[in-house]
Formats: C-alpha cells, structure tokens, sequence
C-alpha cells in the first residue's frame, strides 16, 4: 500500500522587538495577562494544534532565559529552537524561517496576537494548504484617511476594500523563504507584513481569509486590559 505523505505543518512565532509603545520596564512580551507571561498564550495555541514544528524568535540574549522560563516551565515541547530575531519584524521573520528545517507550510504569528484561537489555526492550515499563501485579517469598522504629512486628510478609501491584516499570515515554505532571502538581501526598510514581503519579491497576492475582532496586537497599555477580558477562560 502506498504511504502518502503527511503535510508538515511549522510555526514561526515573534517575540522580539523592544516595544517600546507599552512604556513599561519588563518587555511586552513577558508582561504578566492573568498571571501568566503574553508569550504563553500564542505558544499555547500552537502547541495545541496540528502544527508539527515551533521556532521562537526572542530578542538578542534572551535565548536562555525563554528556554528555561517559558519553553520548559510551560512544557512547549514542539518548540525546537529559539533563536535571536533582528532589529526589524521582517528581519526577525527571516531568522525565524532560517531556523526552521523540512516542513511543507509555515505559519508567521505575532506572540504579541495572545487571542489566537484553534479555529483560526485551522482556518489557516486549510486554506494555505489549498492556496499556497493566505492571511488573517477582518473588513475594518472604521472609515480610514489617508493623511499628508500635515496631517490634512487627502484621501478617503472606499470601506469595503478595507481589511485589517492580523496574523497567523501562511505560506508555502518554499515560497516565503525564497522571498524572504530575496527582500533581505535587498535592504528594502518600509515591510509591515509577510504578504507585503511576497508582494514586493515576485507580486504575488495572498488570499485573506477571516480572523477575529478578538485577534488583537497587544501594544499599548490598554489593549492589556482588553486581551485580560478576552483571555479570562484560556488555560
Ligand atoms: O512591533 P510590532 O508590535 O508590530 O511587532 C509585531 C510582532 O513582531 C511582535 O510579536 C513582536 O514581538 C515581533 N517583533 C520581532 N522583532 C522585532 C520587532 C517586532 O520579533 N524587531
């Protein structure tokens, strides 16, 4: 009987960056939600699903600390490497991808995104698996301007072709990691997201799929408030 190949799911997970617009002395990512560090619950979530592989991307010299603190403490045992992410998001995605060996699809997720649930990861996992490349967001709610650089409206784009990008965004291997080392080695500076980074590689466009209004990036003070709310019933 032939063996069919089972599909190798992997995650890169982001806990770098300084972030700086919480304002407070322990980095965002260890901050304390319902007594447990931010970075748990993304970790959490991945851990739970069908996601085969984890590799942790943390600020420069906090390797040790998150193996023993968070990775053992909290058991995360998919988690195979953690690694030193780089100055910039995008940069710390590439160190990420680098460390992350033999898995057909990889899913890009902000640990700063702690709301991730398991019928987003599902979501995703199908539809990368169907389209090669796709990302989580919602239809914003609000009208959004675009403004010059005195802050004097210039534009108002039509709502309904508006989506807020949120993450896990999902790809081909192959295809991210090829784009990635291609916009890297470019030194191209203005990358917010993964898609944009395929975008700008070969001009290839990703499907979006539905995430949720809970999904948010914890990254002023109050939206700890607000993930507090939402995370009140997550183990
Ligand atoms: O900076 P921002 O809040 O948009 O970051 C989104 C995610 O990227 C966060 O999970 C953060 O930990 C991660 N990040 C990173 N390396 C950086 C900057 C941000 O891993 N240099």
């Amino acid at each position: 009987m032939e063996n069919k190949k089972q599909t190798v799911y992997g995650a890169v997970v982001l806990a770098g960056g300084s972030g700086s617009r919480m304002h407070t002395k322990t980095a965002k990512q260890y901050l304390l939600l319902n007594g447990k560090p931010l970075i748990y619950y993304a970790l959490r979530q991945f851990q739970d699903s069908a996601v085969e592989k984890i590799v942790l991307v943390v600020t420069g010299g906090q390797e040790e600390y998150c193996k023993k603190e968070i990775v053992e403490r909290y058991g995360f045992t998919k988690v195979c490497a953690v690694v030193a992410g780089g100055s910039e998001r995008y940069l710390s995605v590439h160190e990420g991808l680098k460390a992350l060996t033999d898995v057909d699809y990889v899913l890009i997720h902000d640990g700063a995104r702690p709301c991730v649930d398991q019928e987003i990861l599902k979501r995703t996992m199908d539809t990368v698996a169907r389209e090669q490349a796709c990302v989580v967001g919602m239809p914003v709610k609000d009208t959004i301007k675009i403004v010059d650089e005195q802050q004097m409206a210039k534009k108002t784009p039509d709502r309904r072709m508006l989506w807020q990008v949120q993450t896990p965004q999902a790809f081909s291997y192959a295809l991210i990691r090829e784009a990635y080392d291609a916009v890297v080695a470019s030194g191209e500076q203005a990358v917010t997201d993964d898609a944009q980074v395929l975008e700008l590689a070969c001009g290839r466009t990703c499907r979006l799929i539905e995430g949720s209004y809970r999904n948010i990036k914890v990254t002023t003070p109050e939206d700890l408030d607000i993930a507090e709310i939402f995370l009140k019933n997550v183990k």
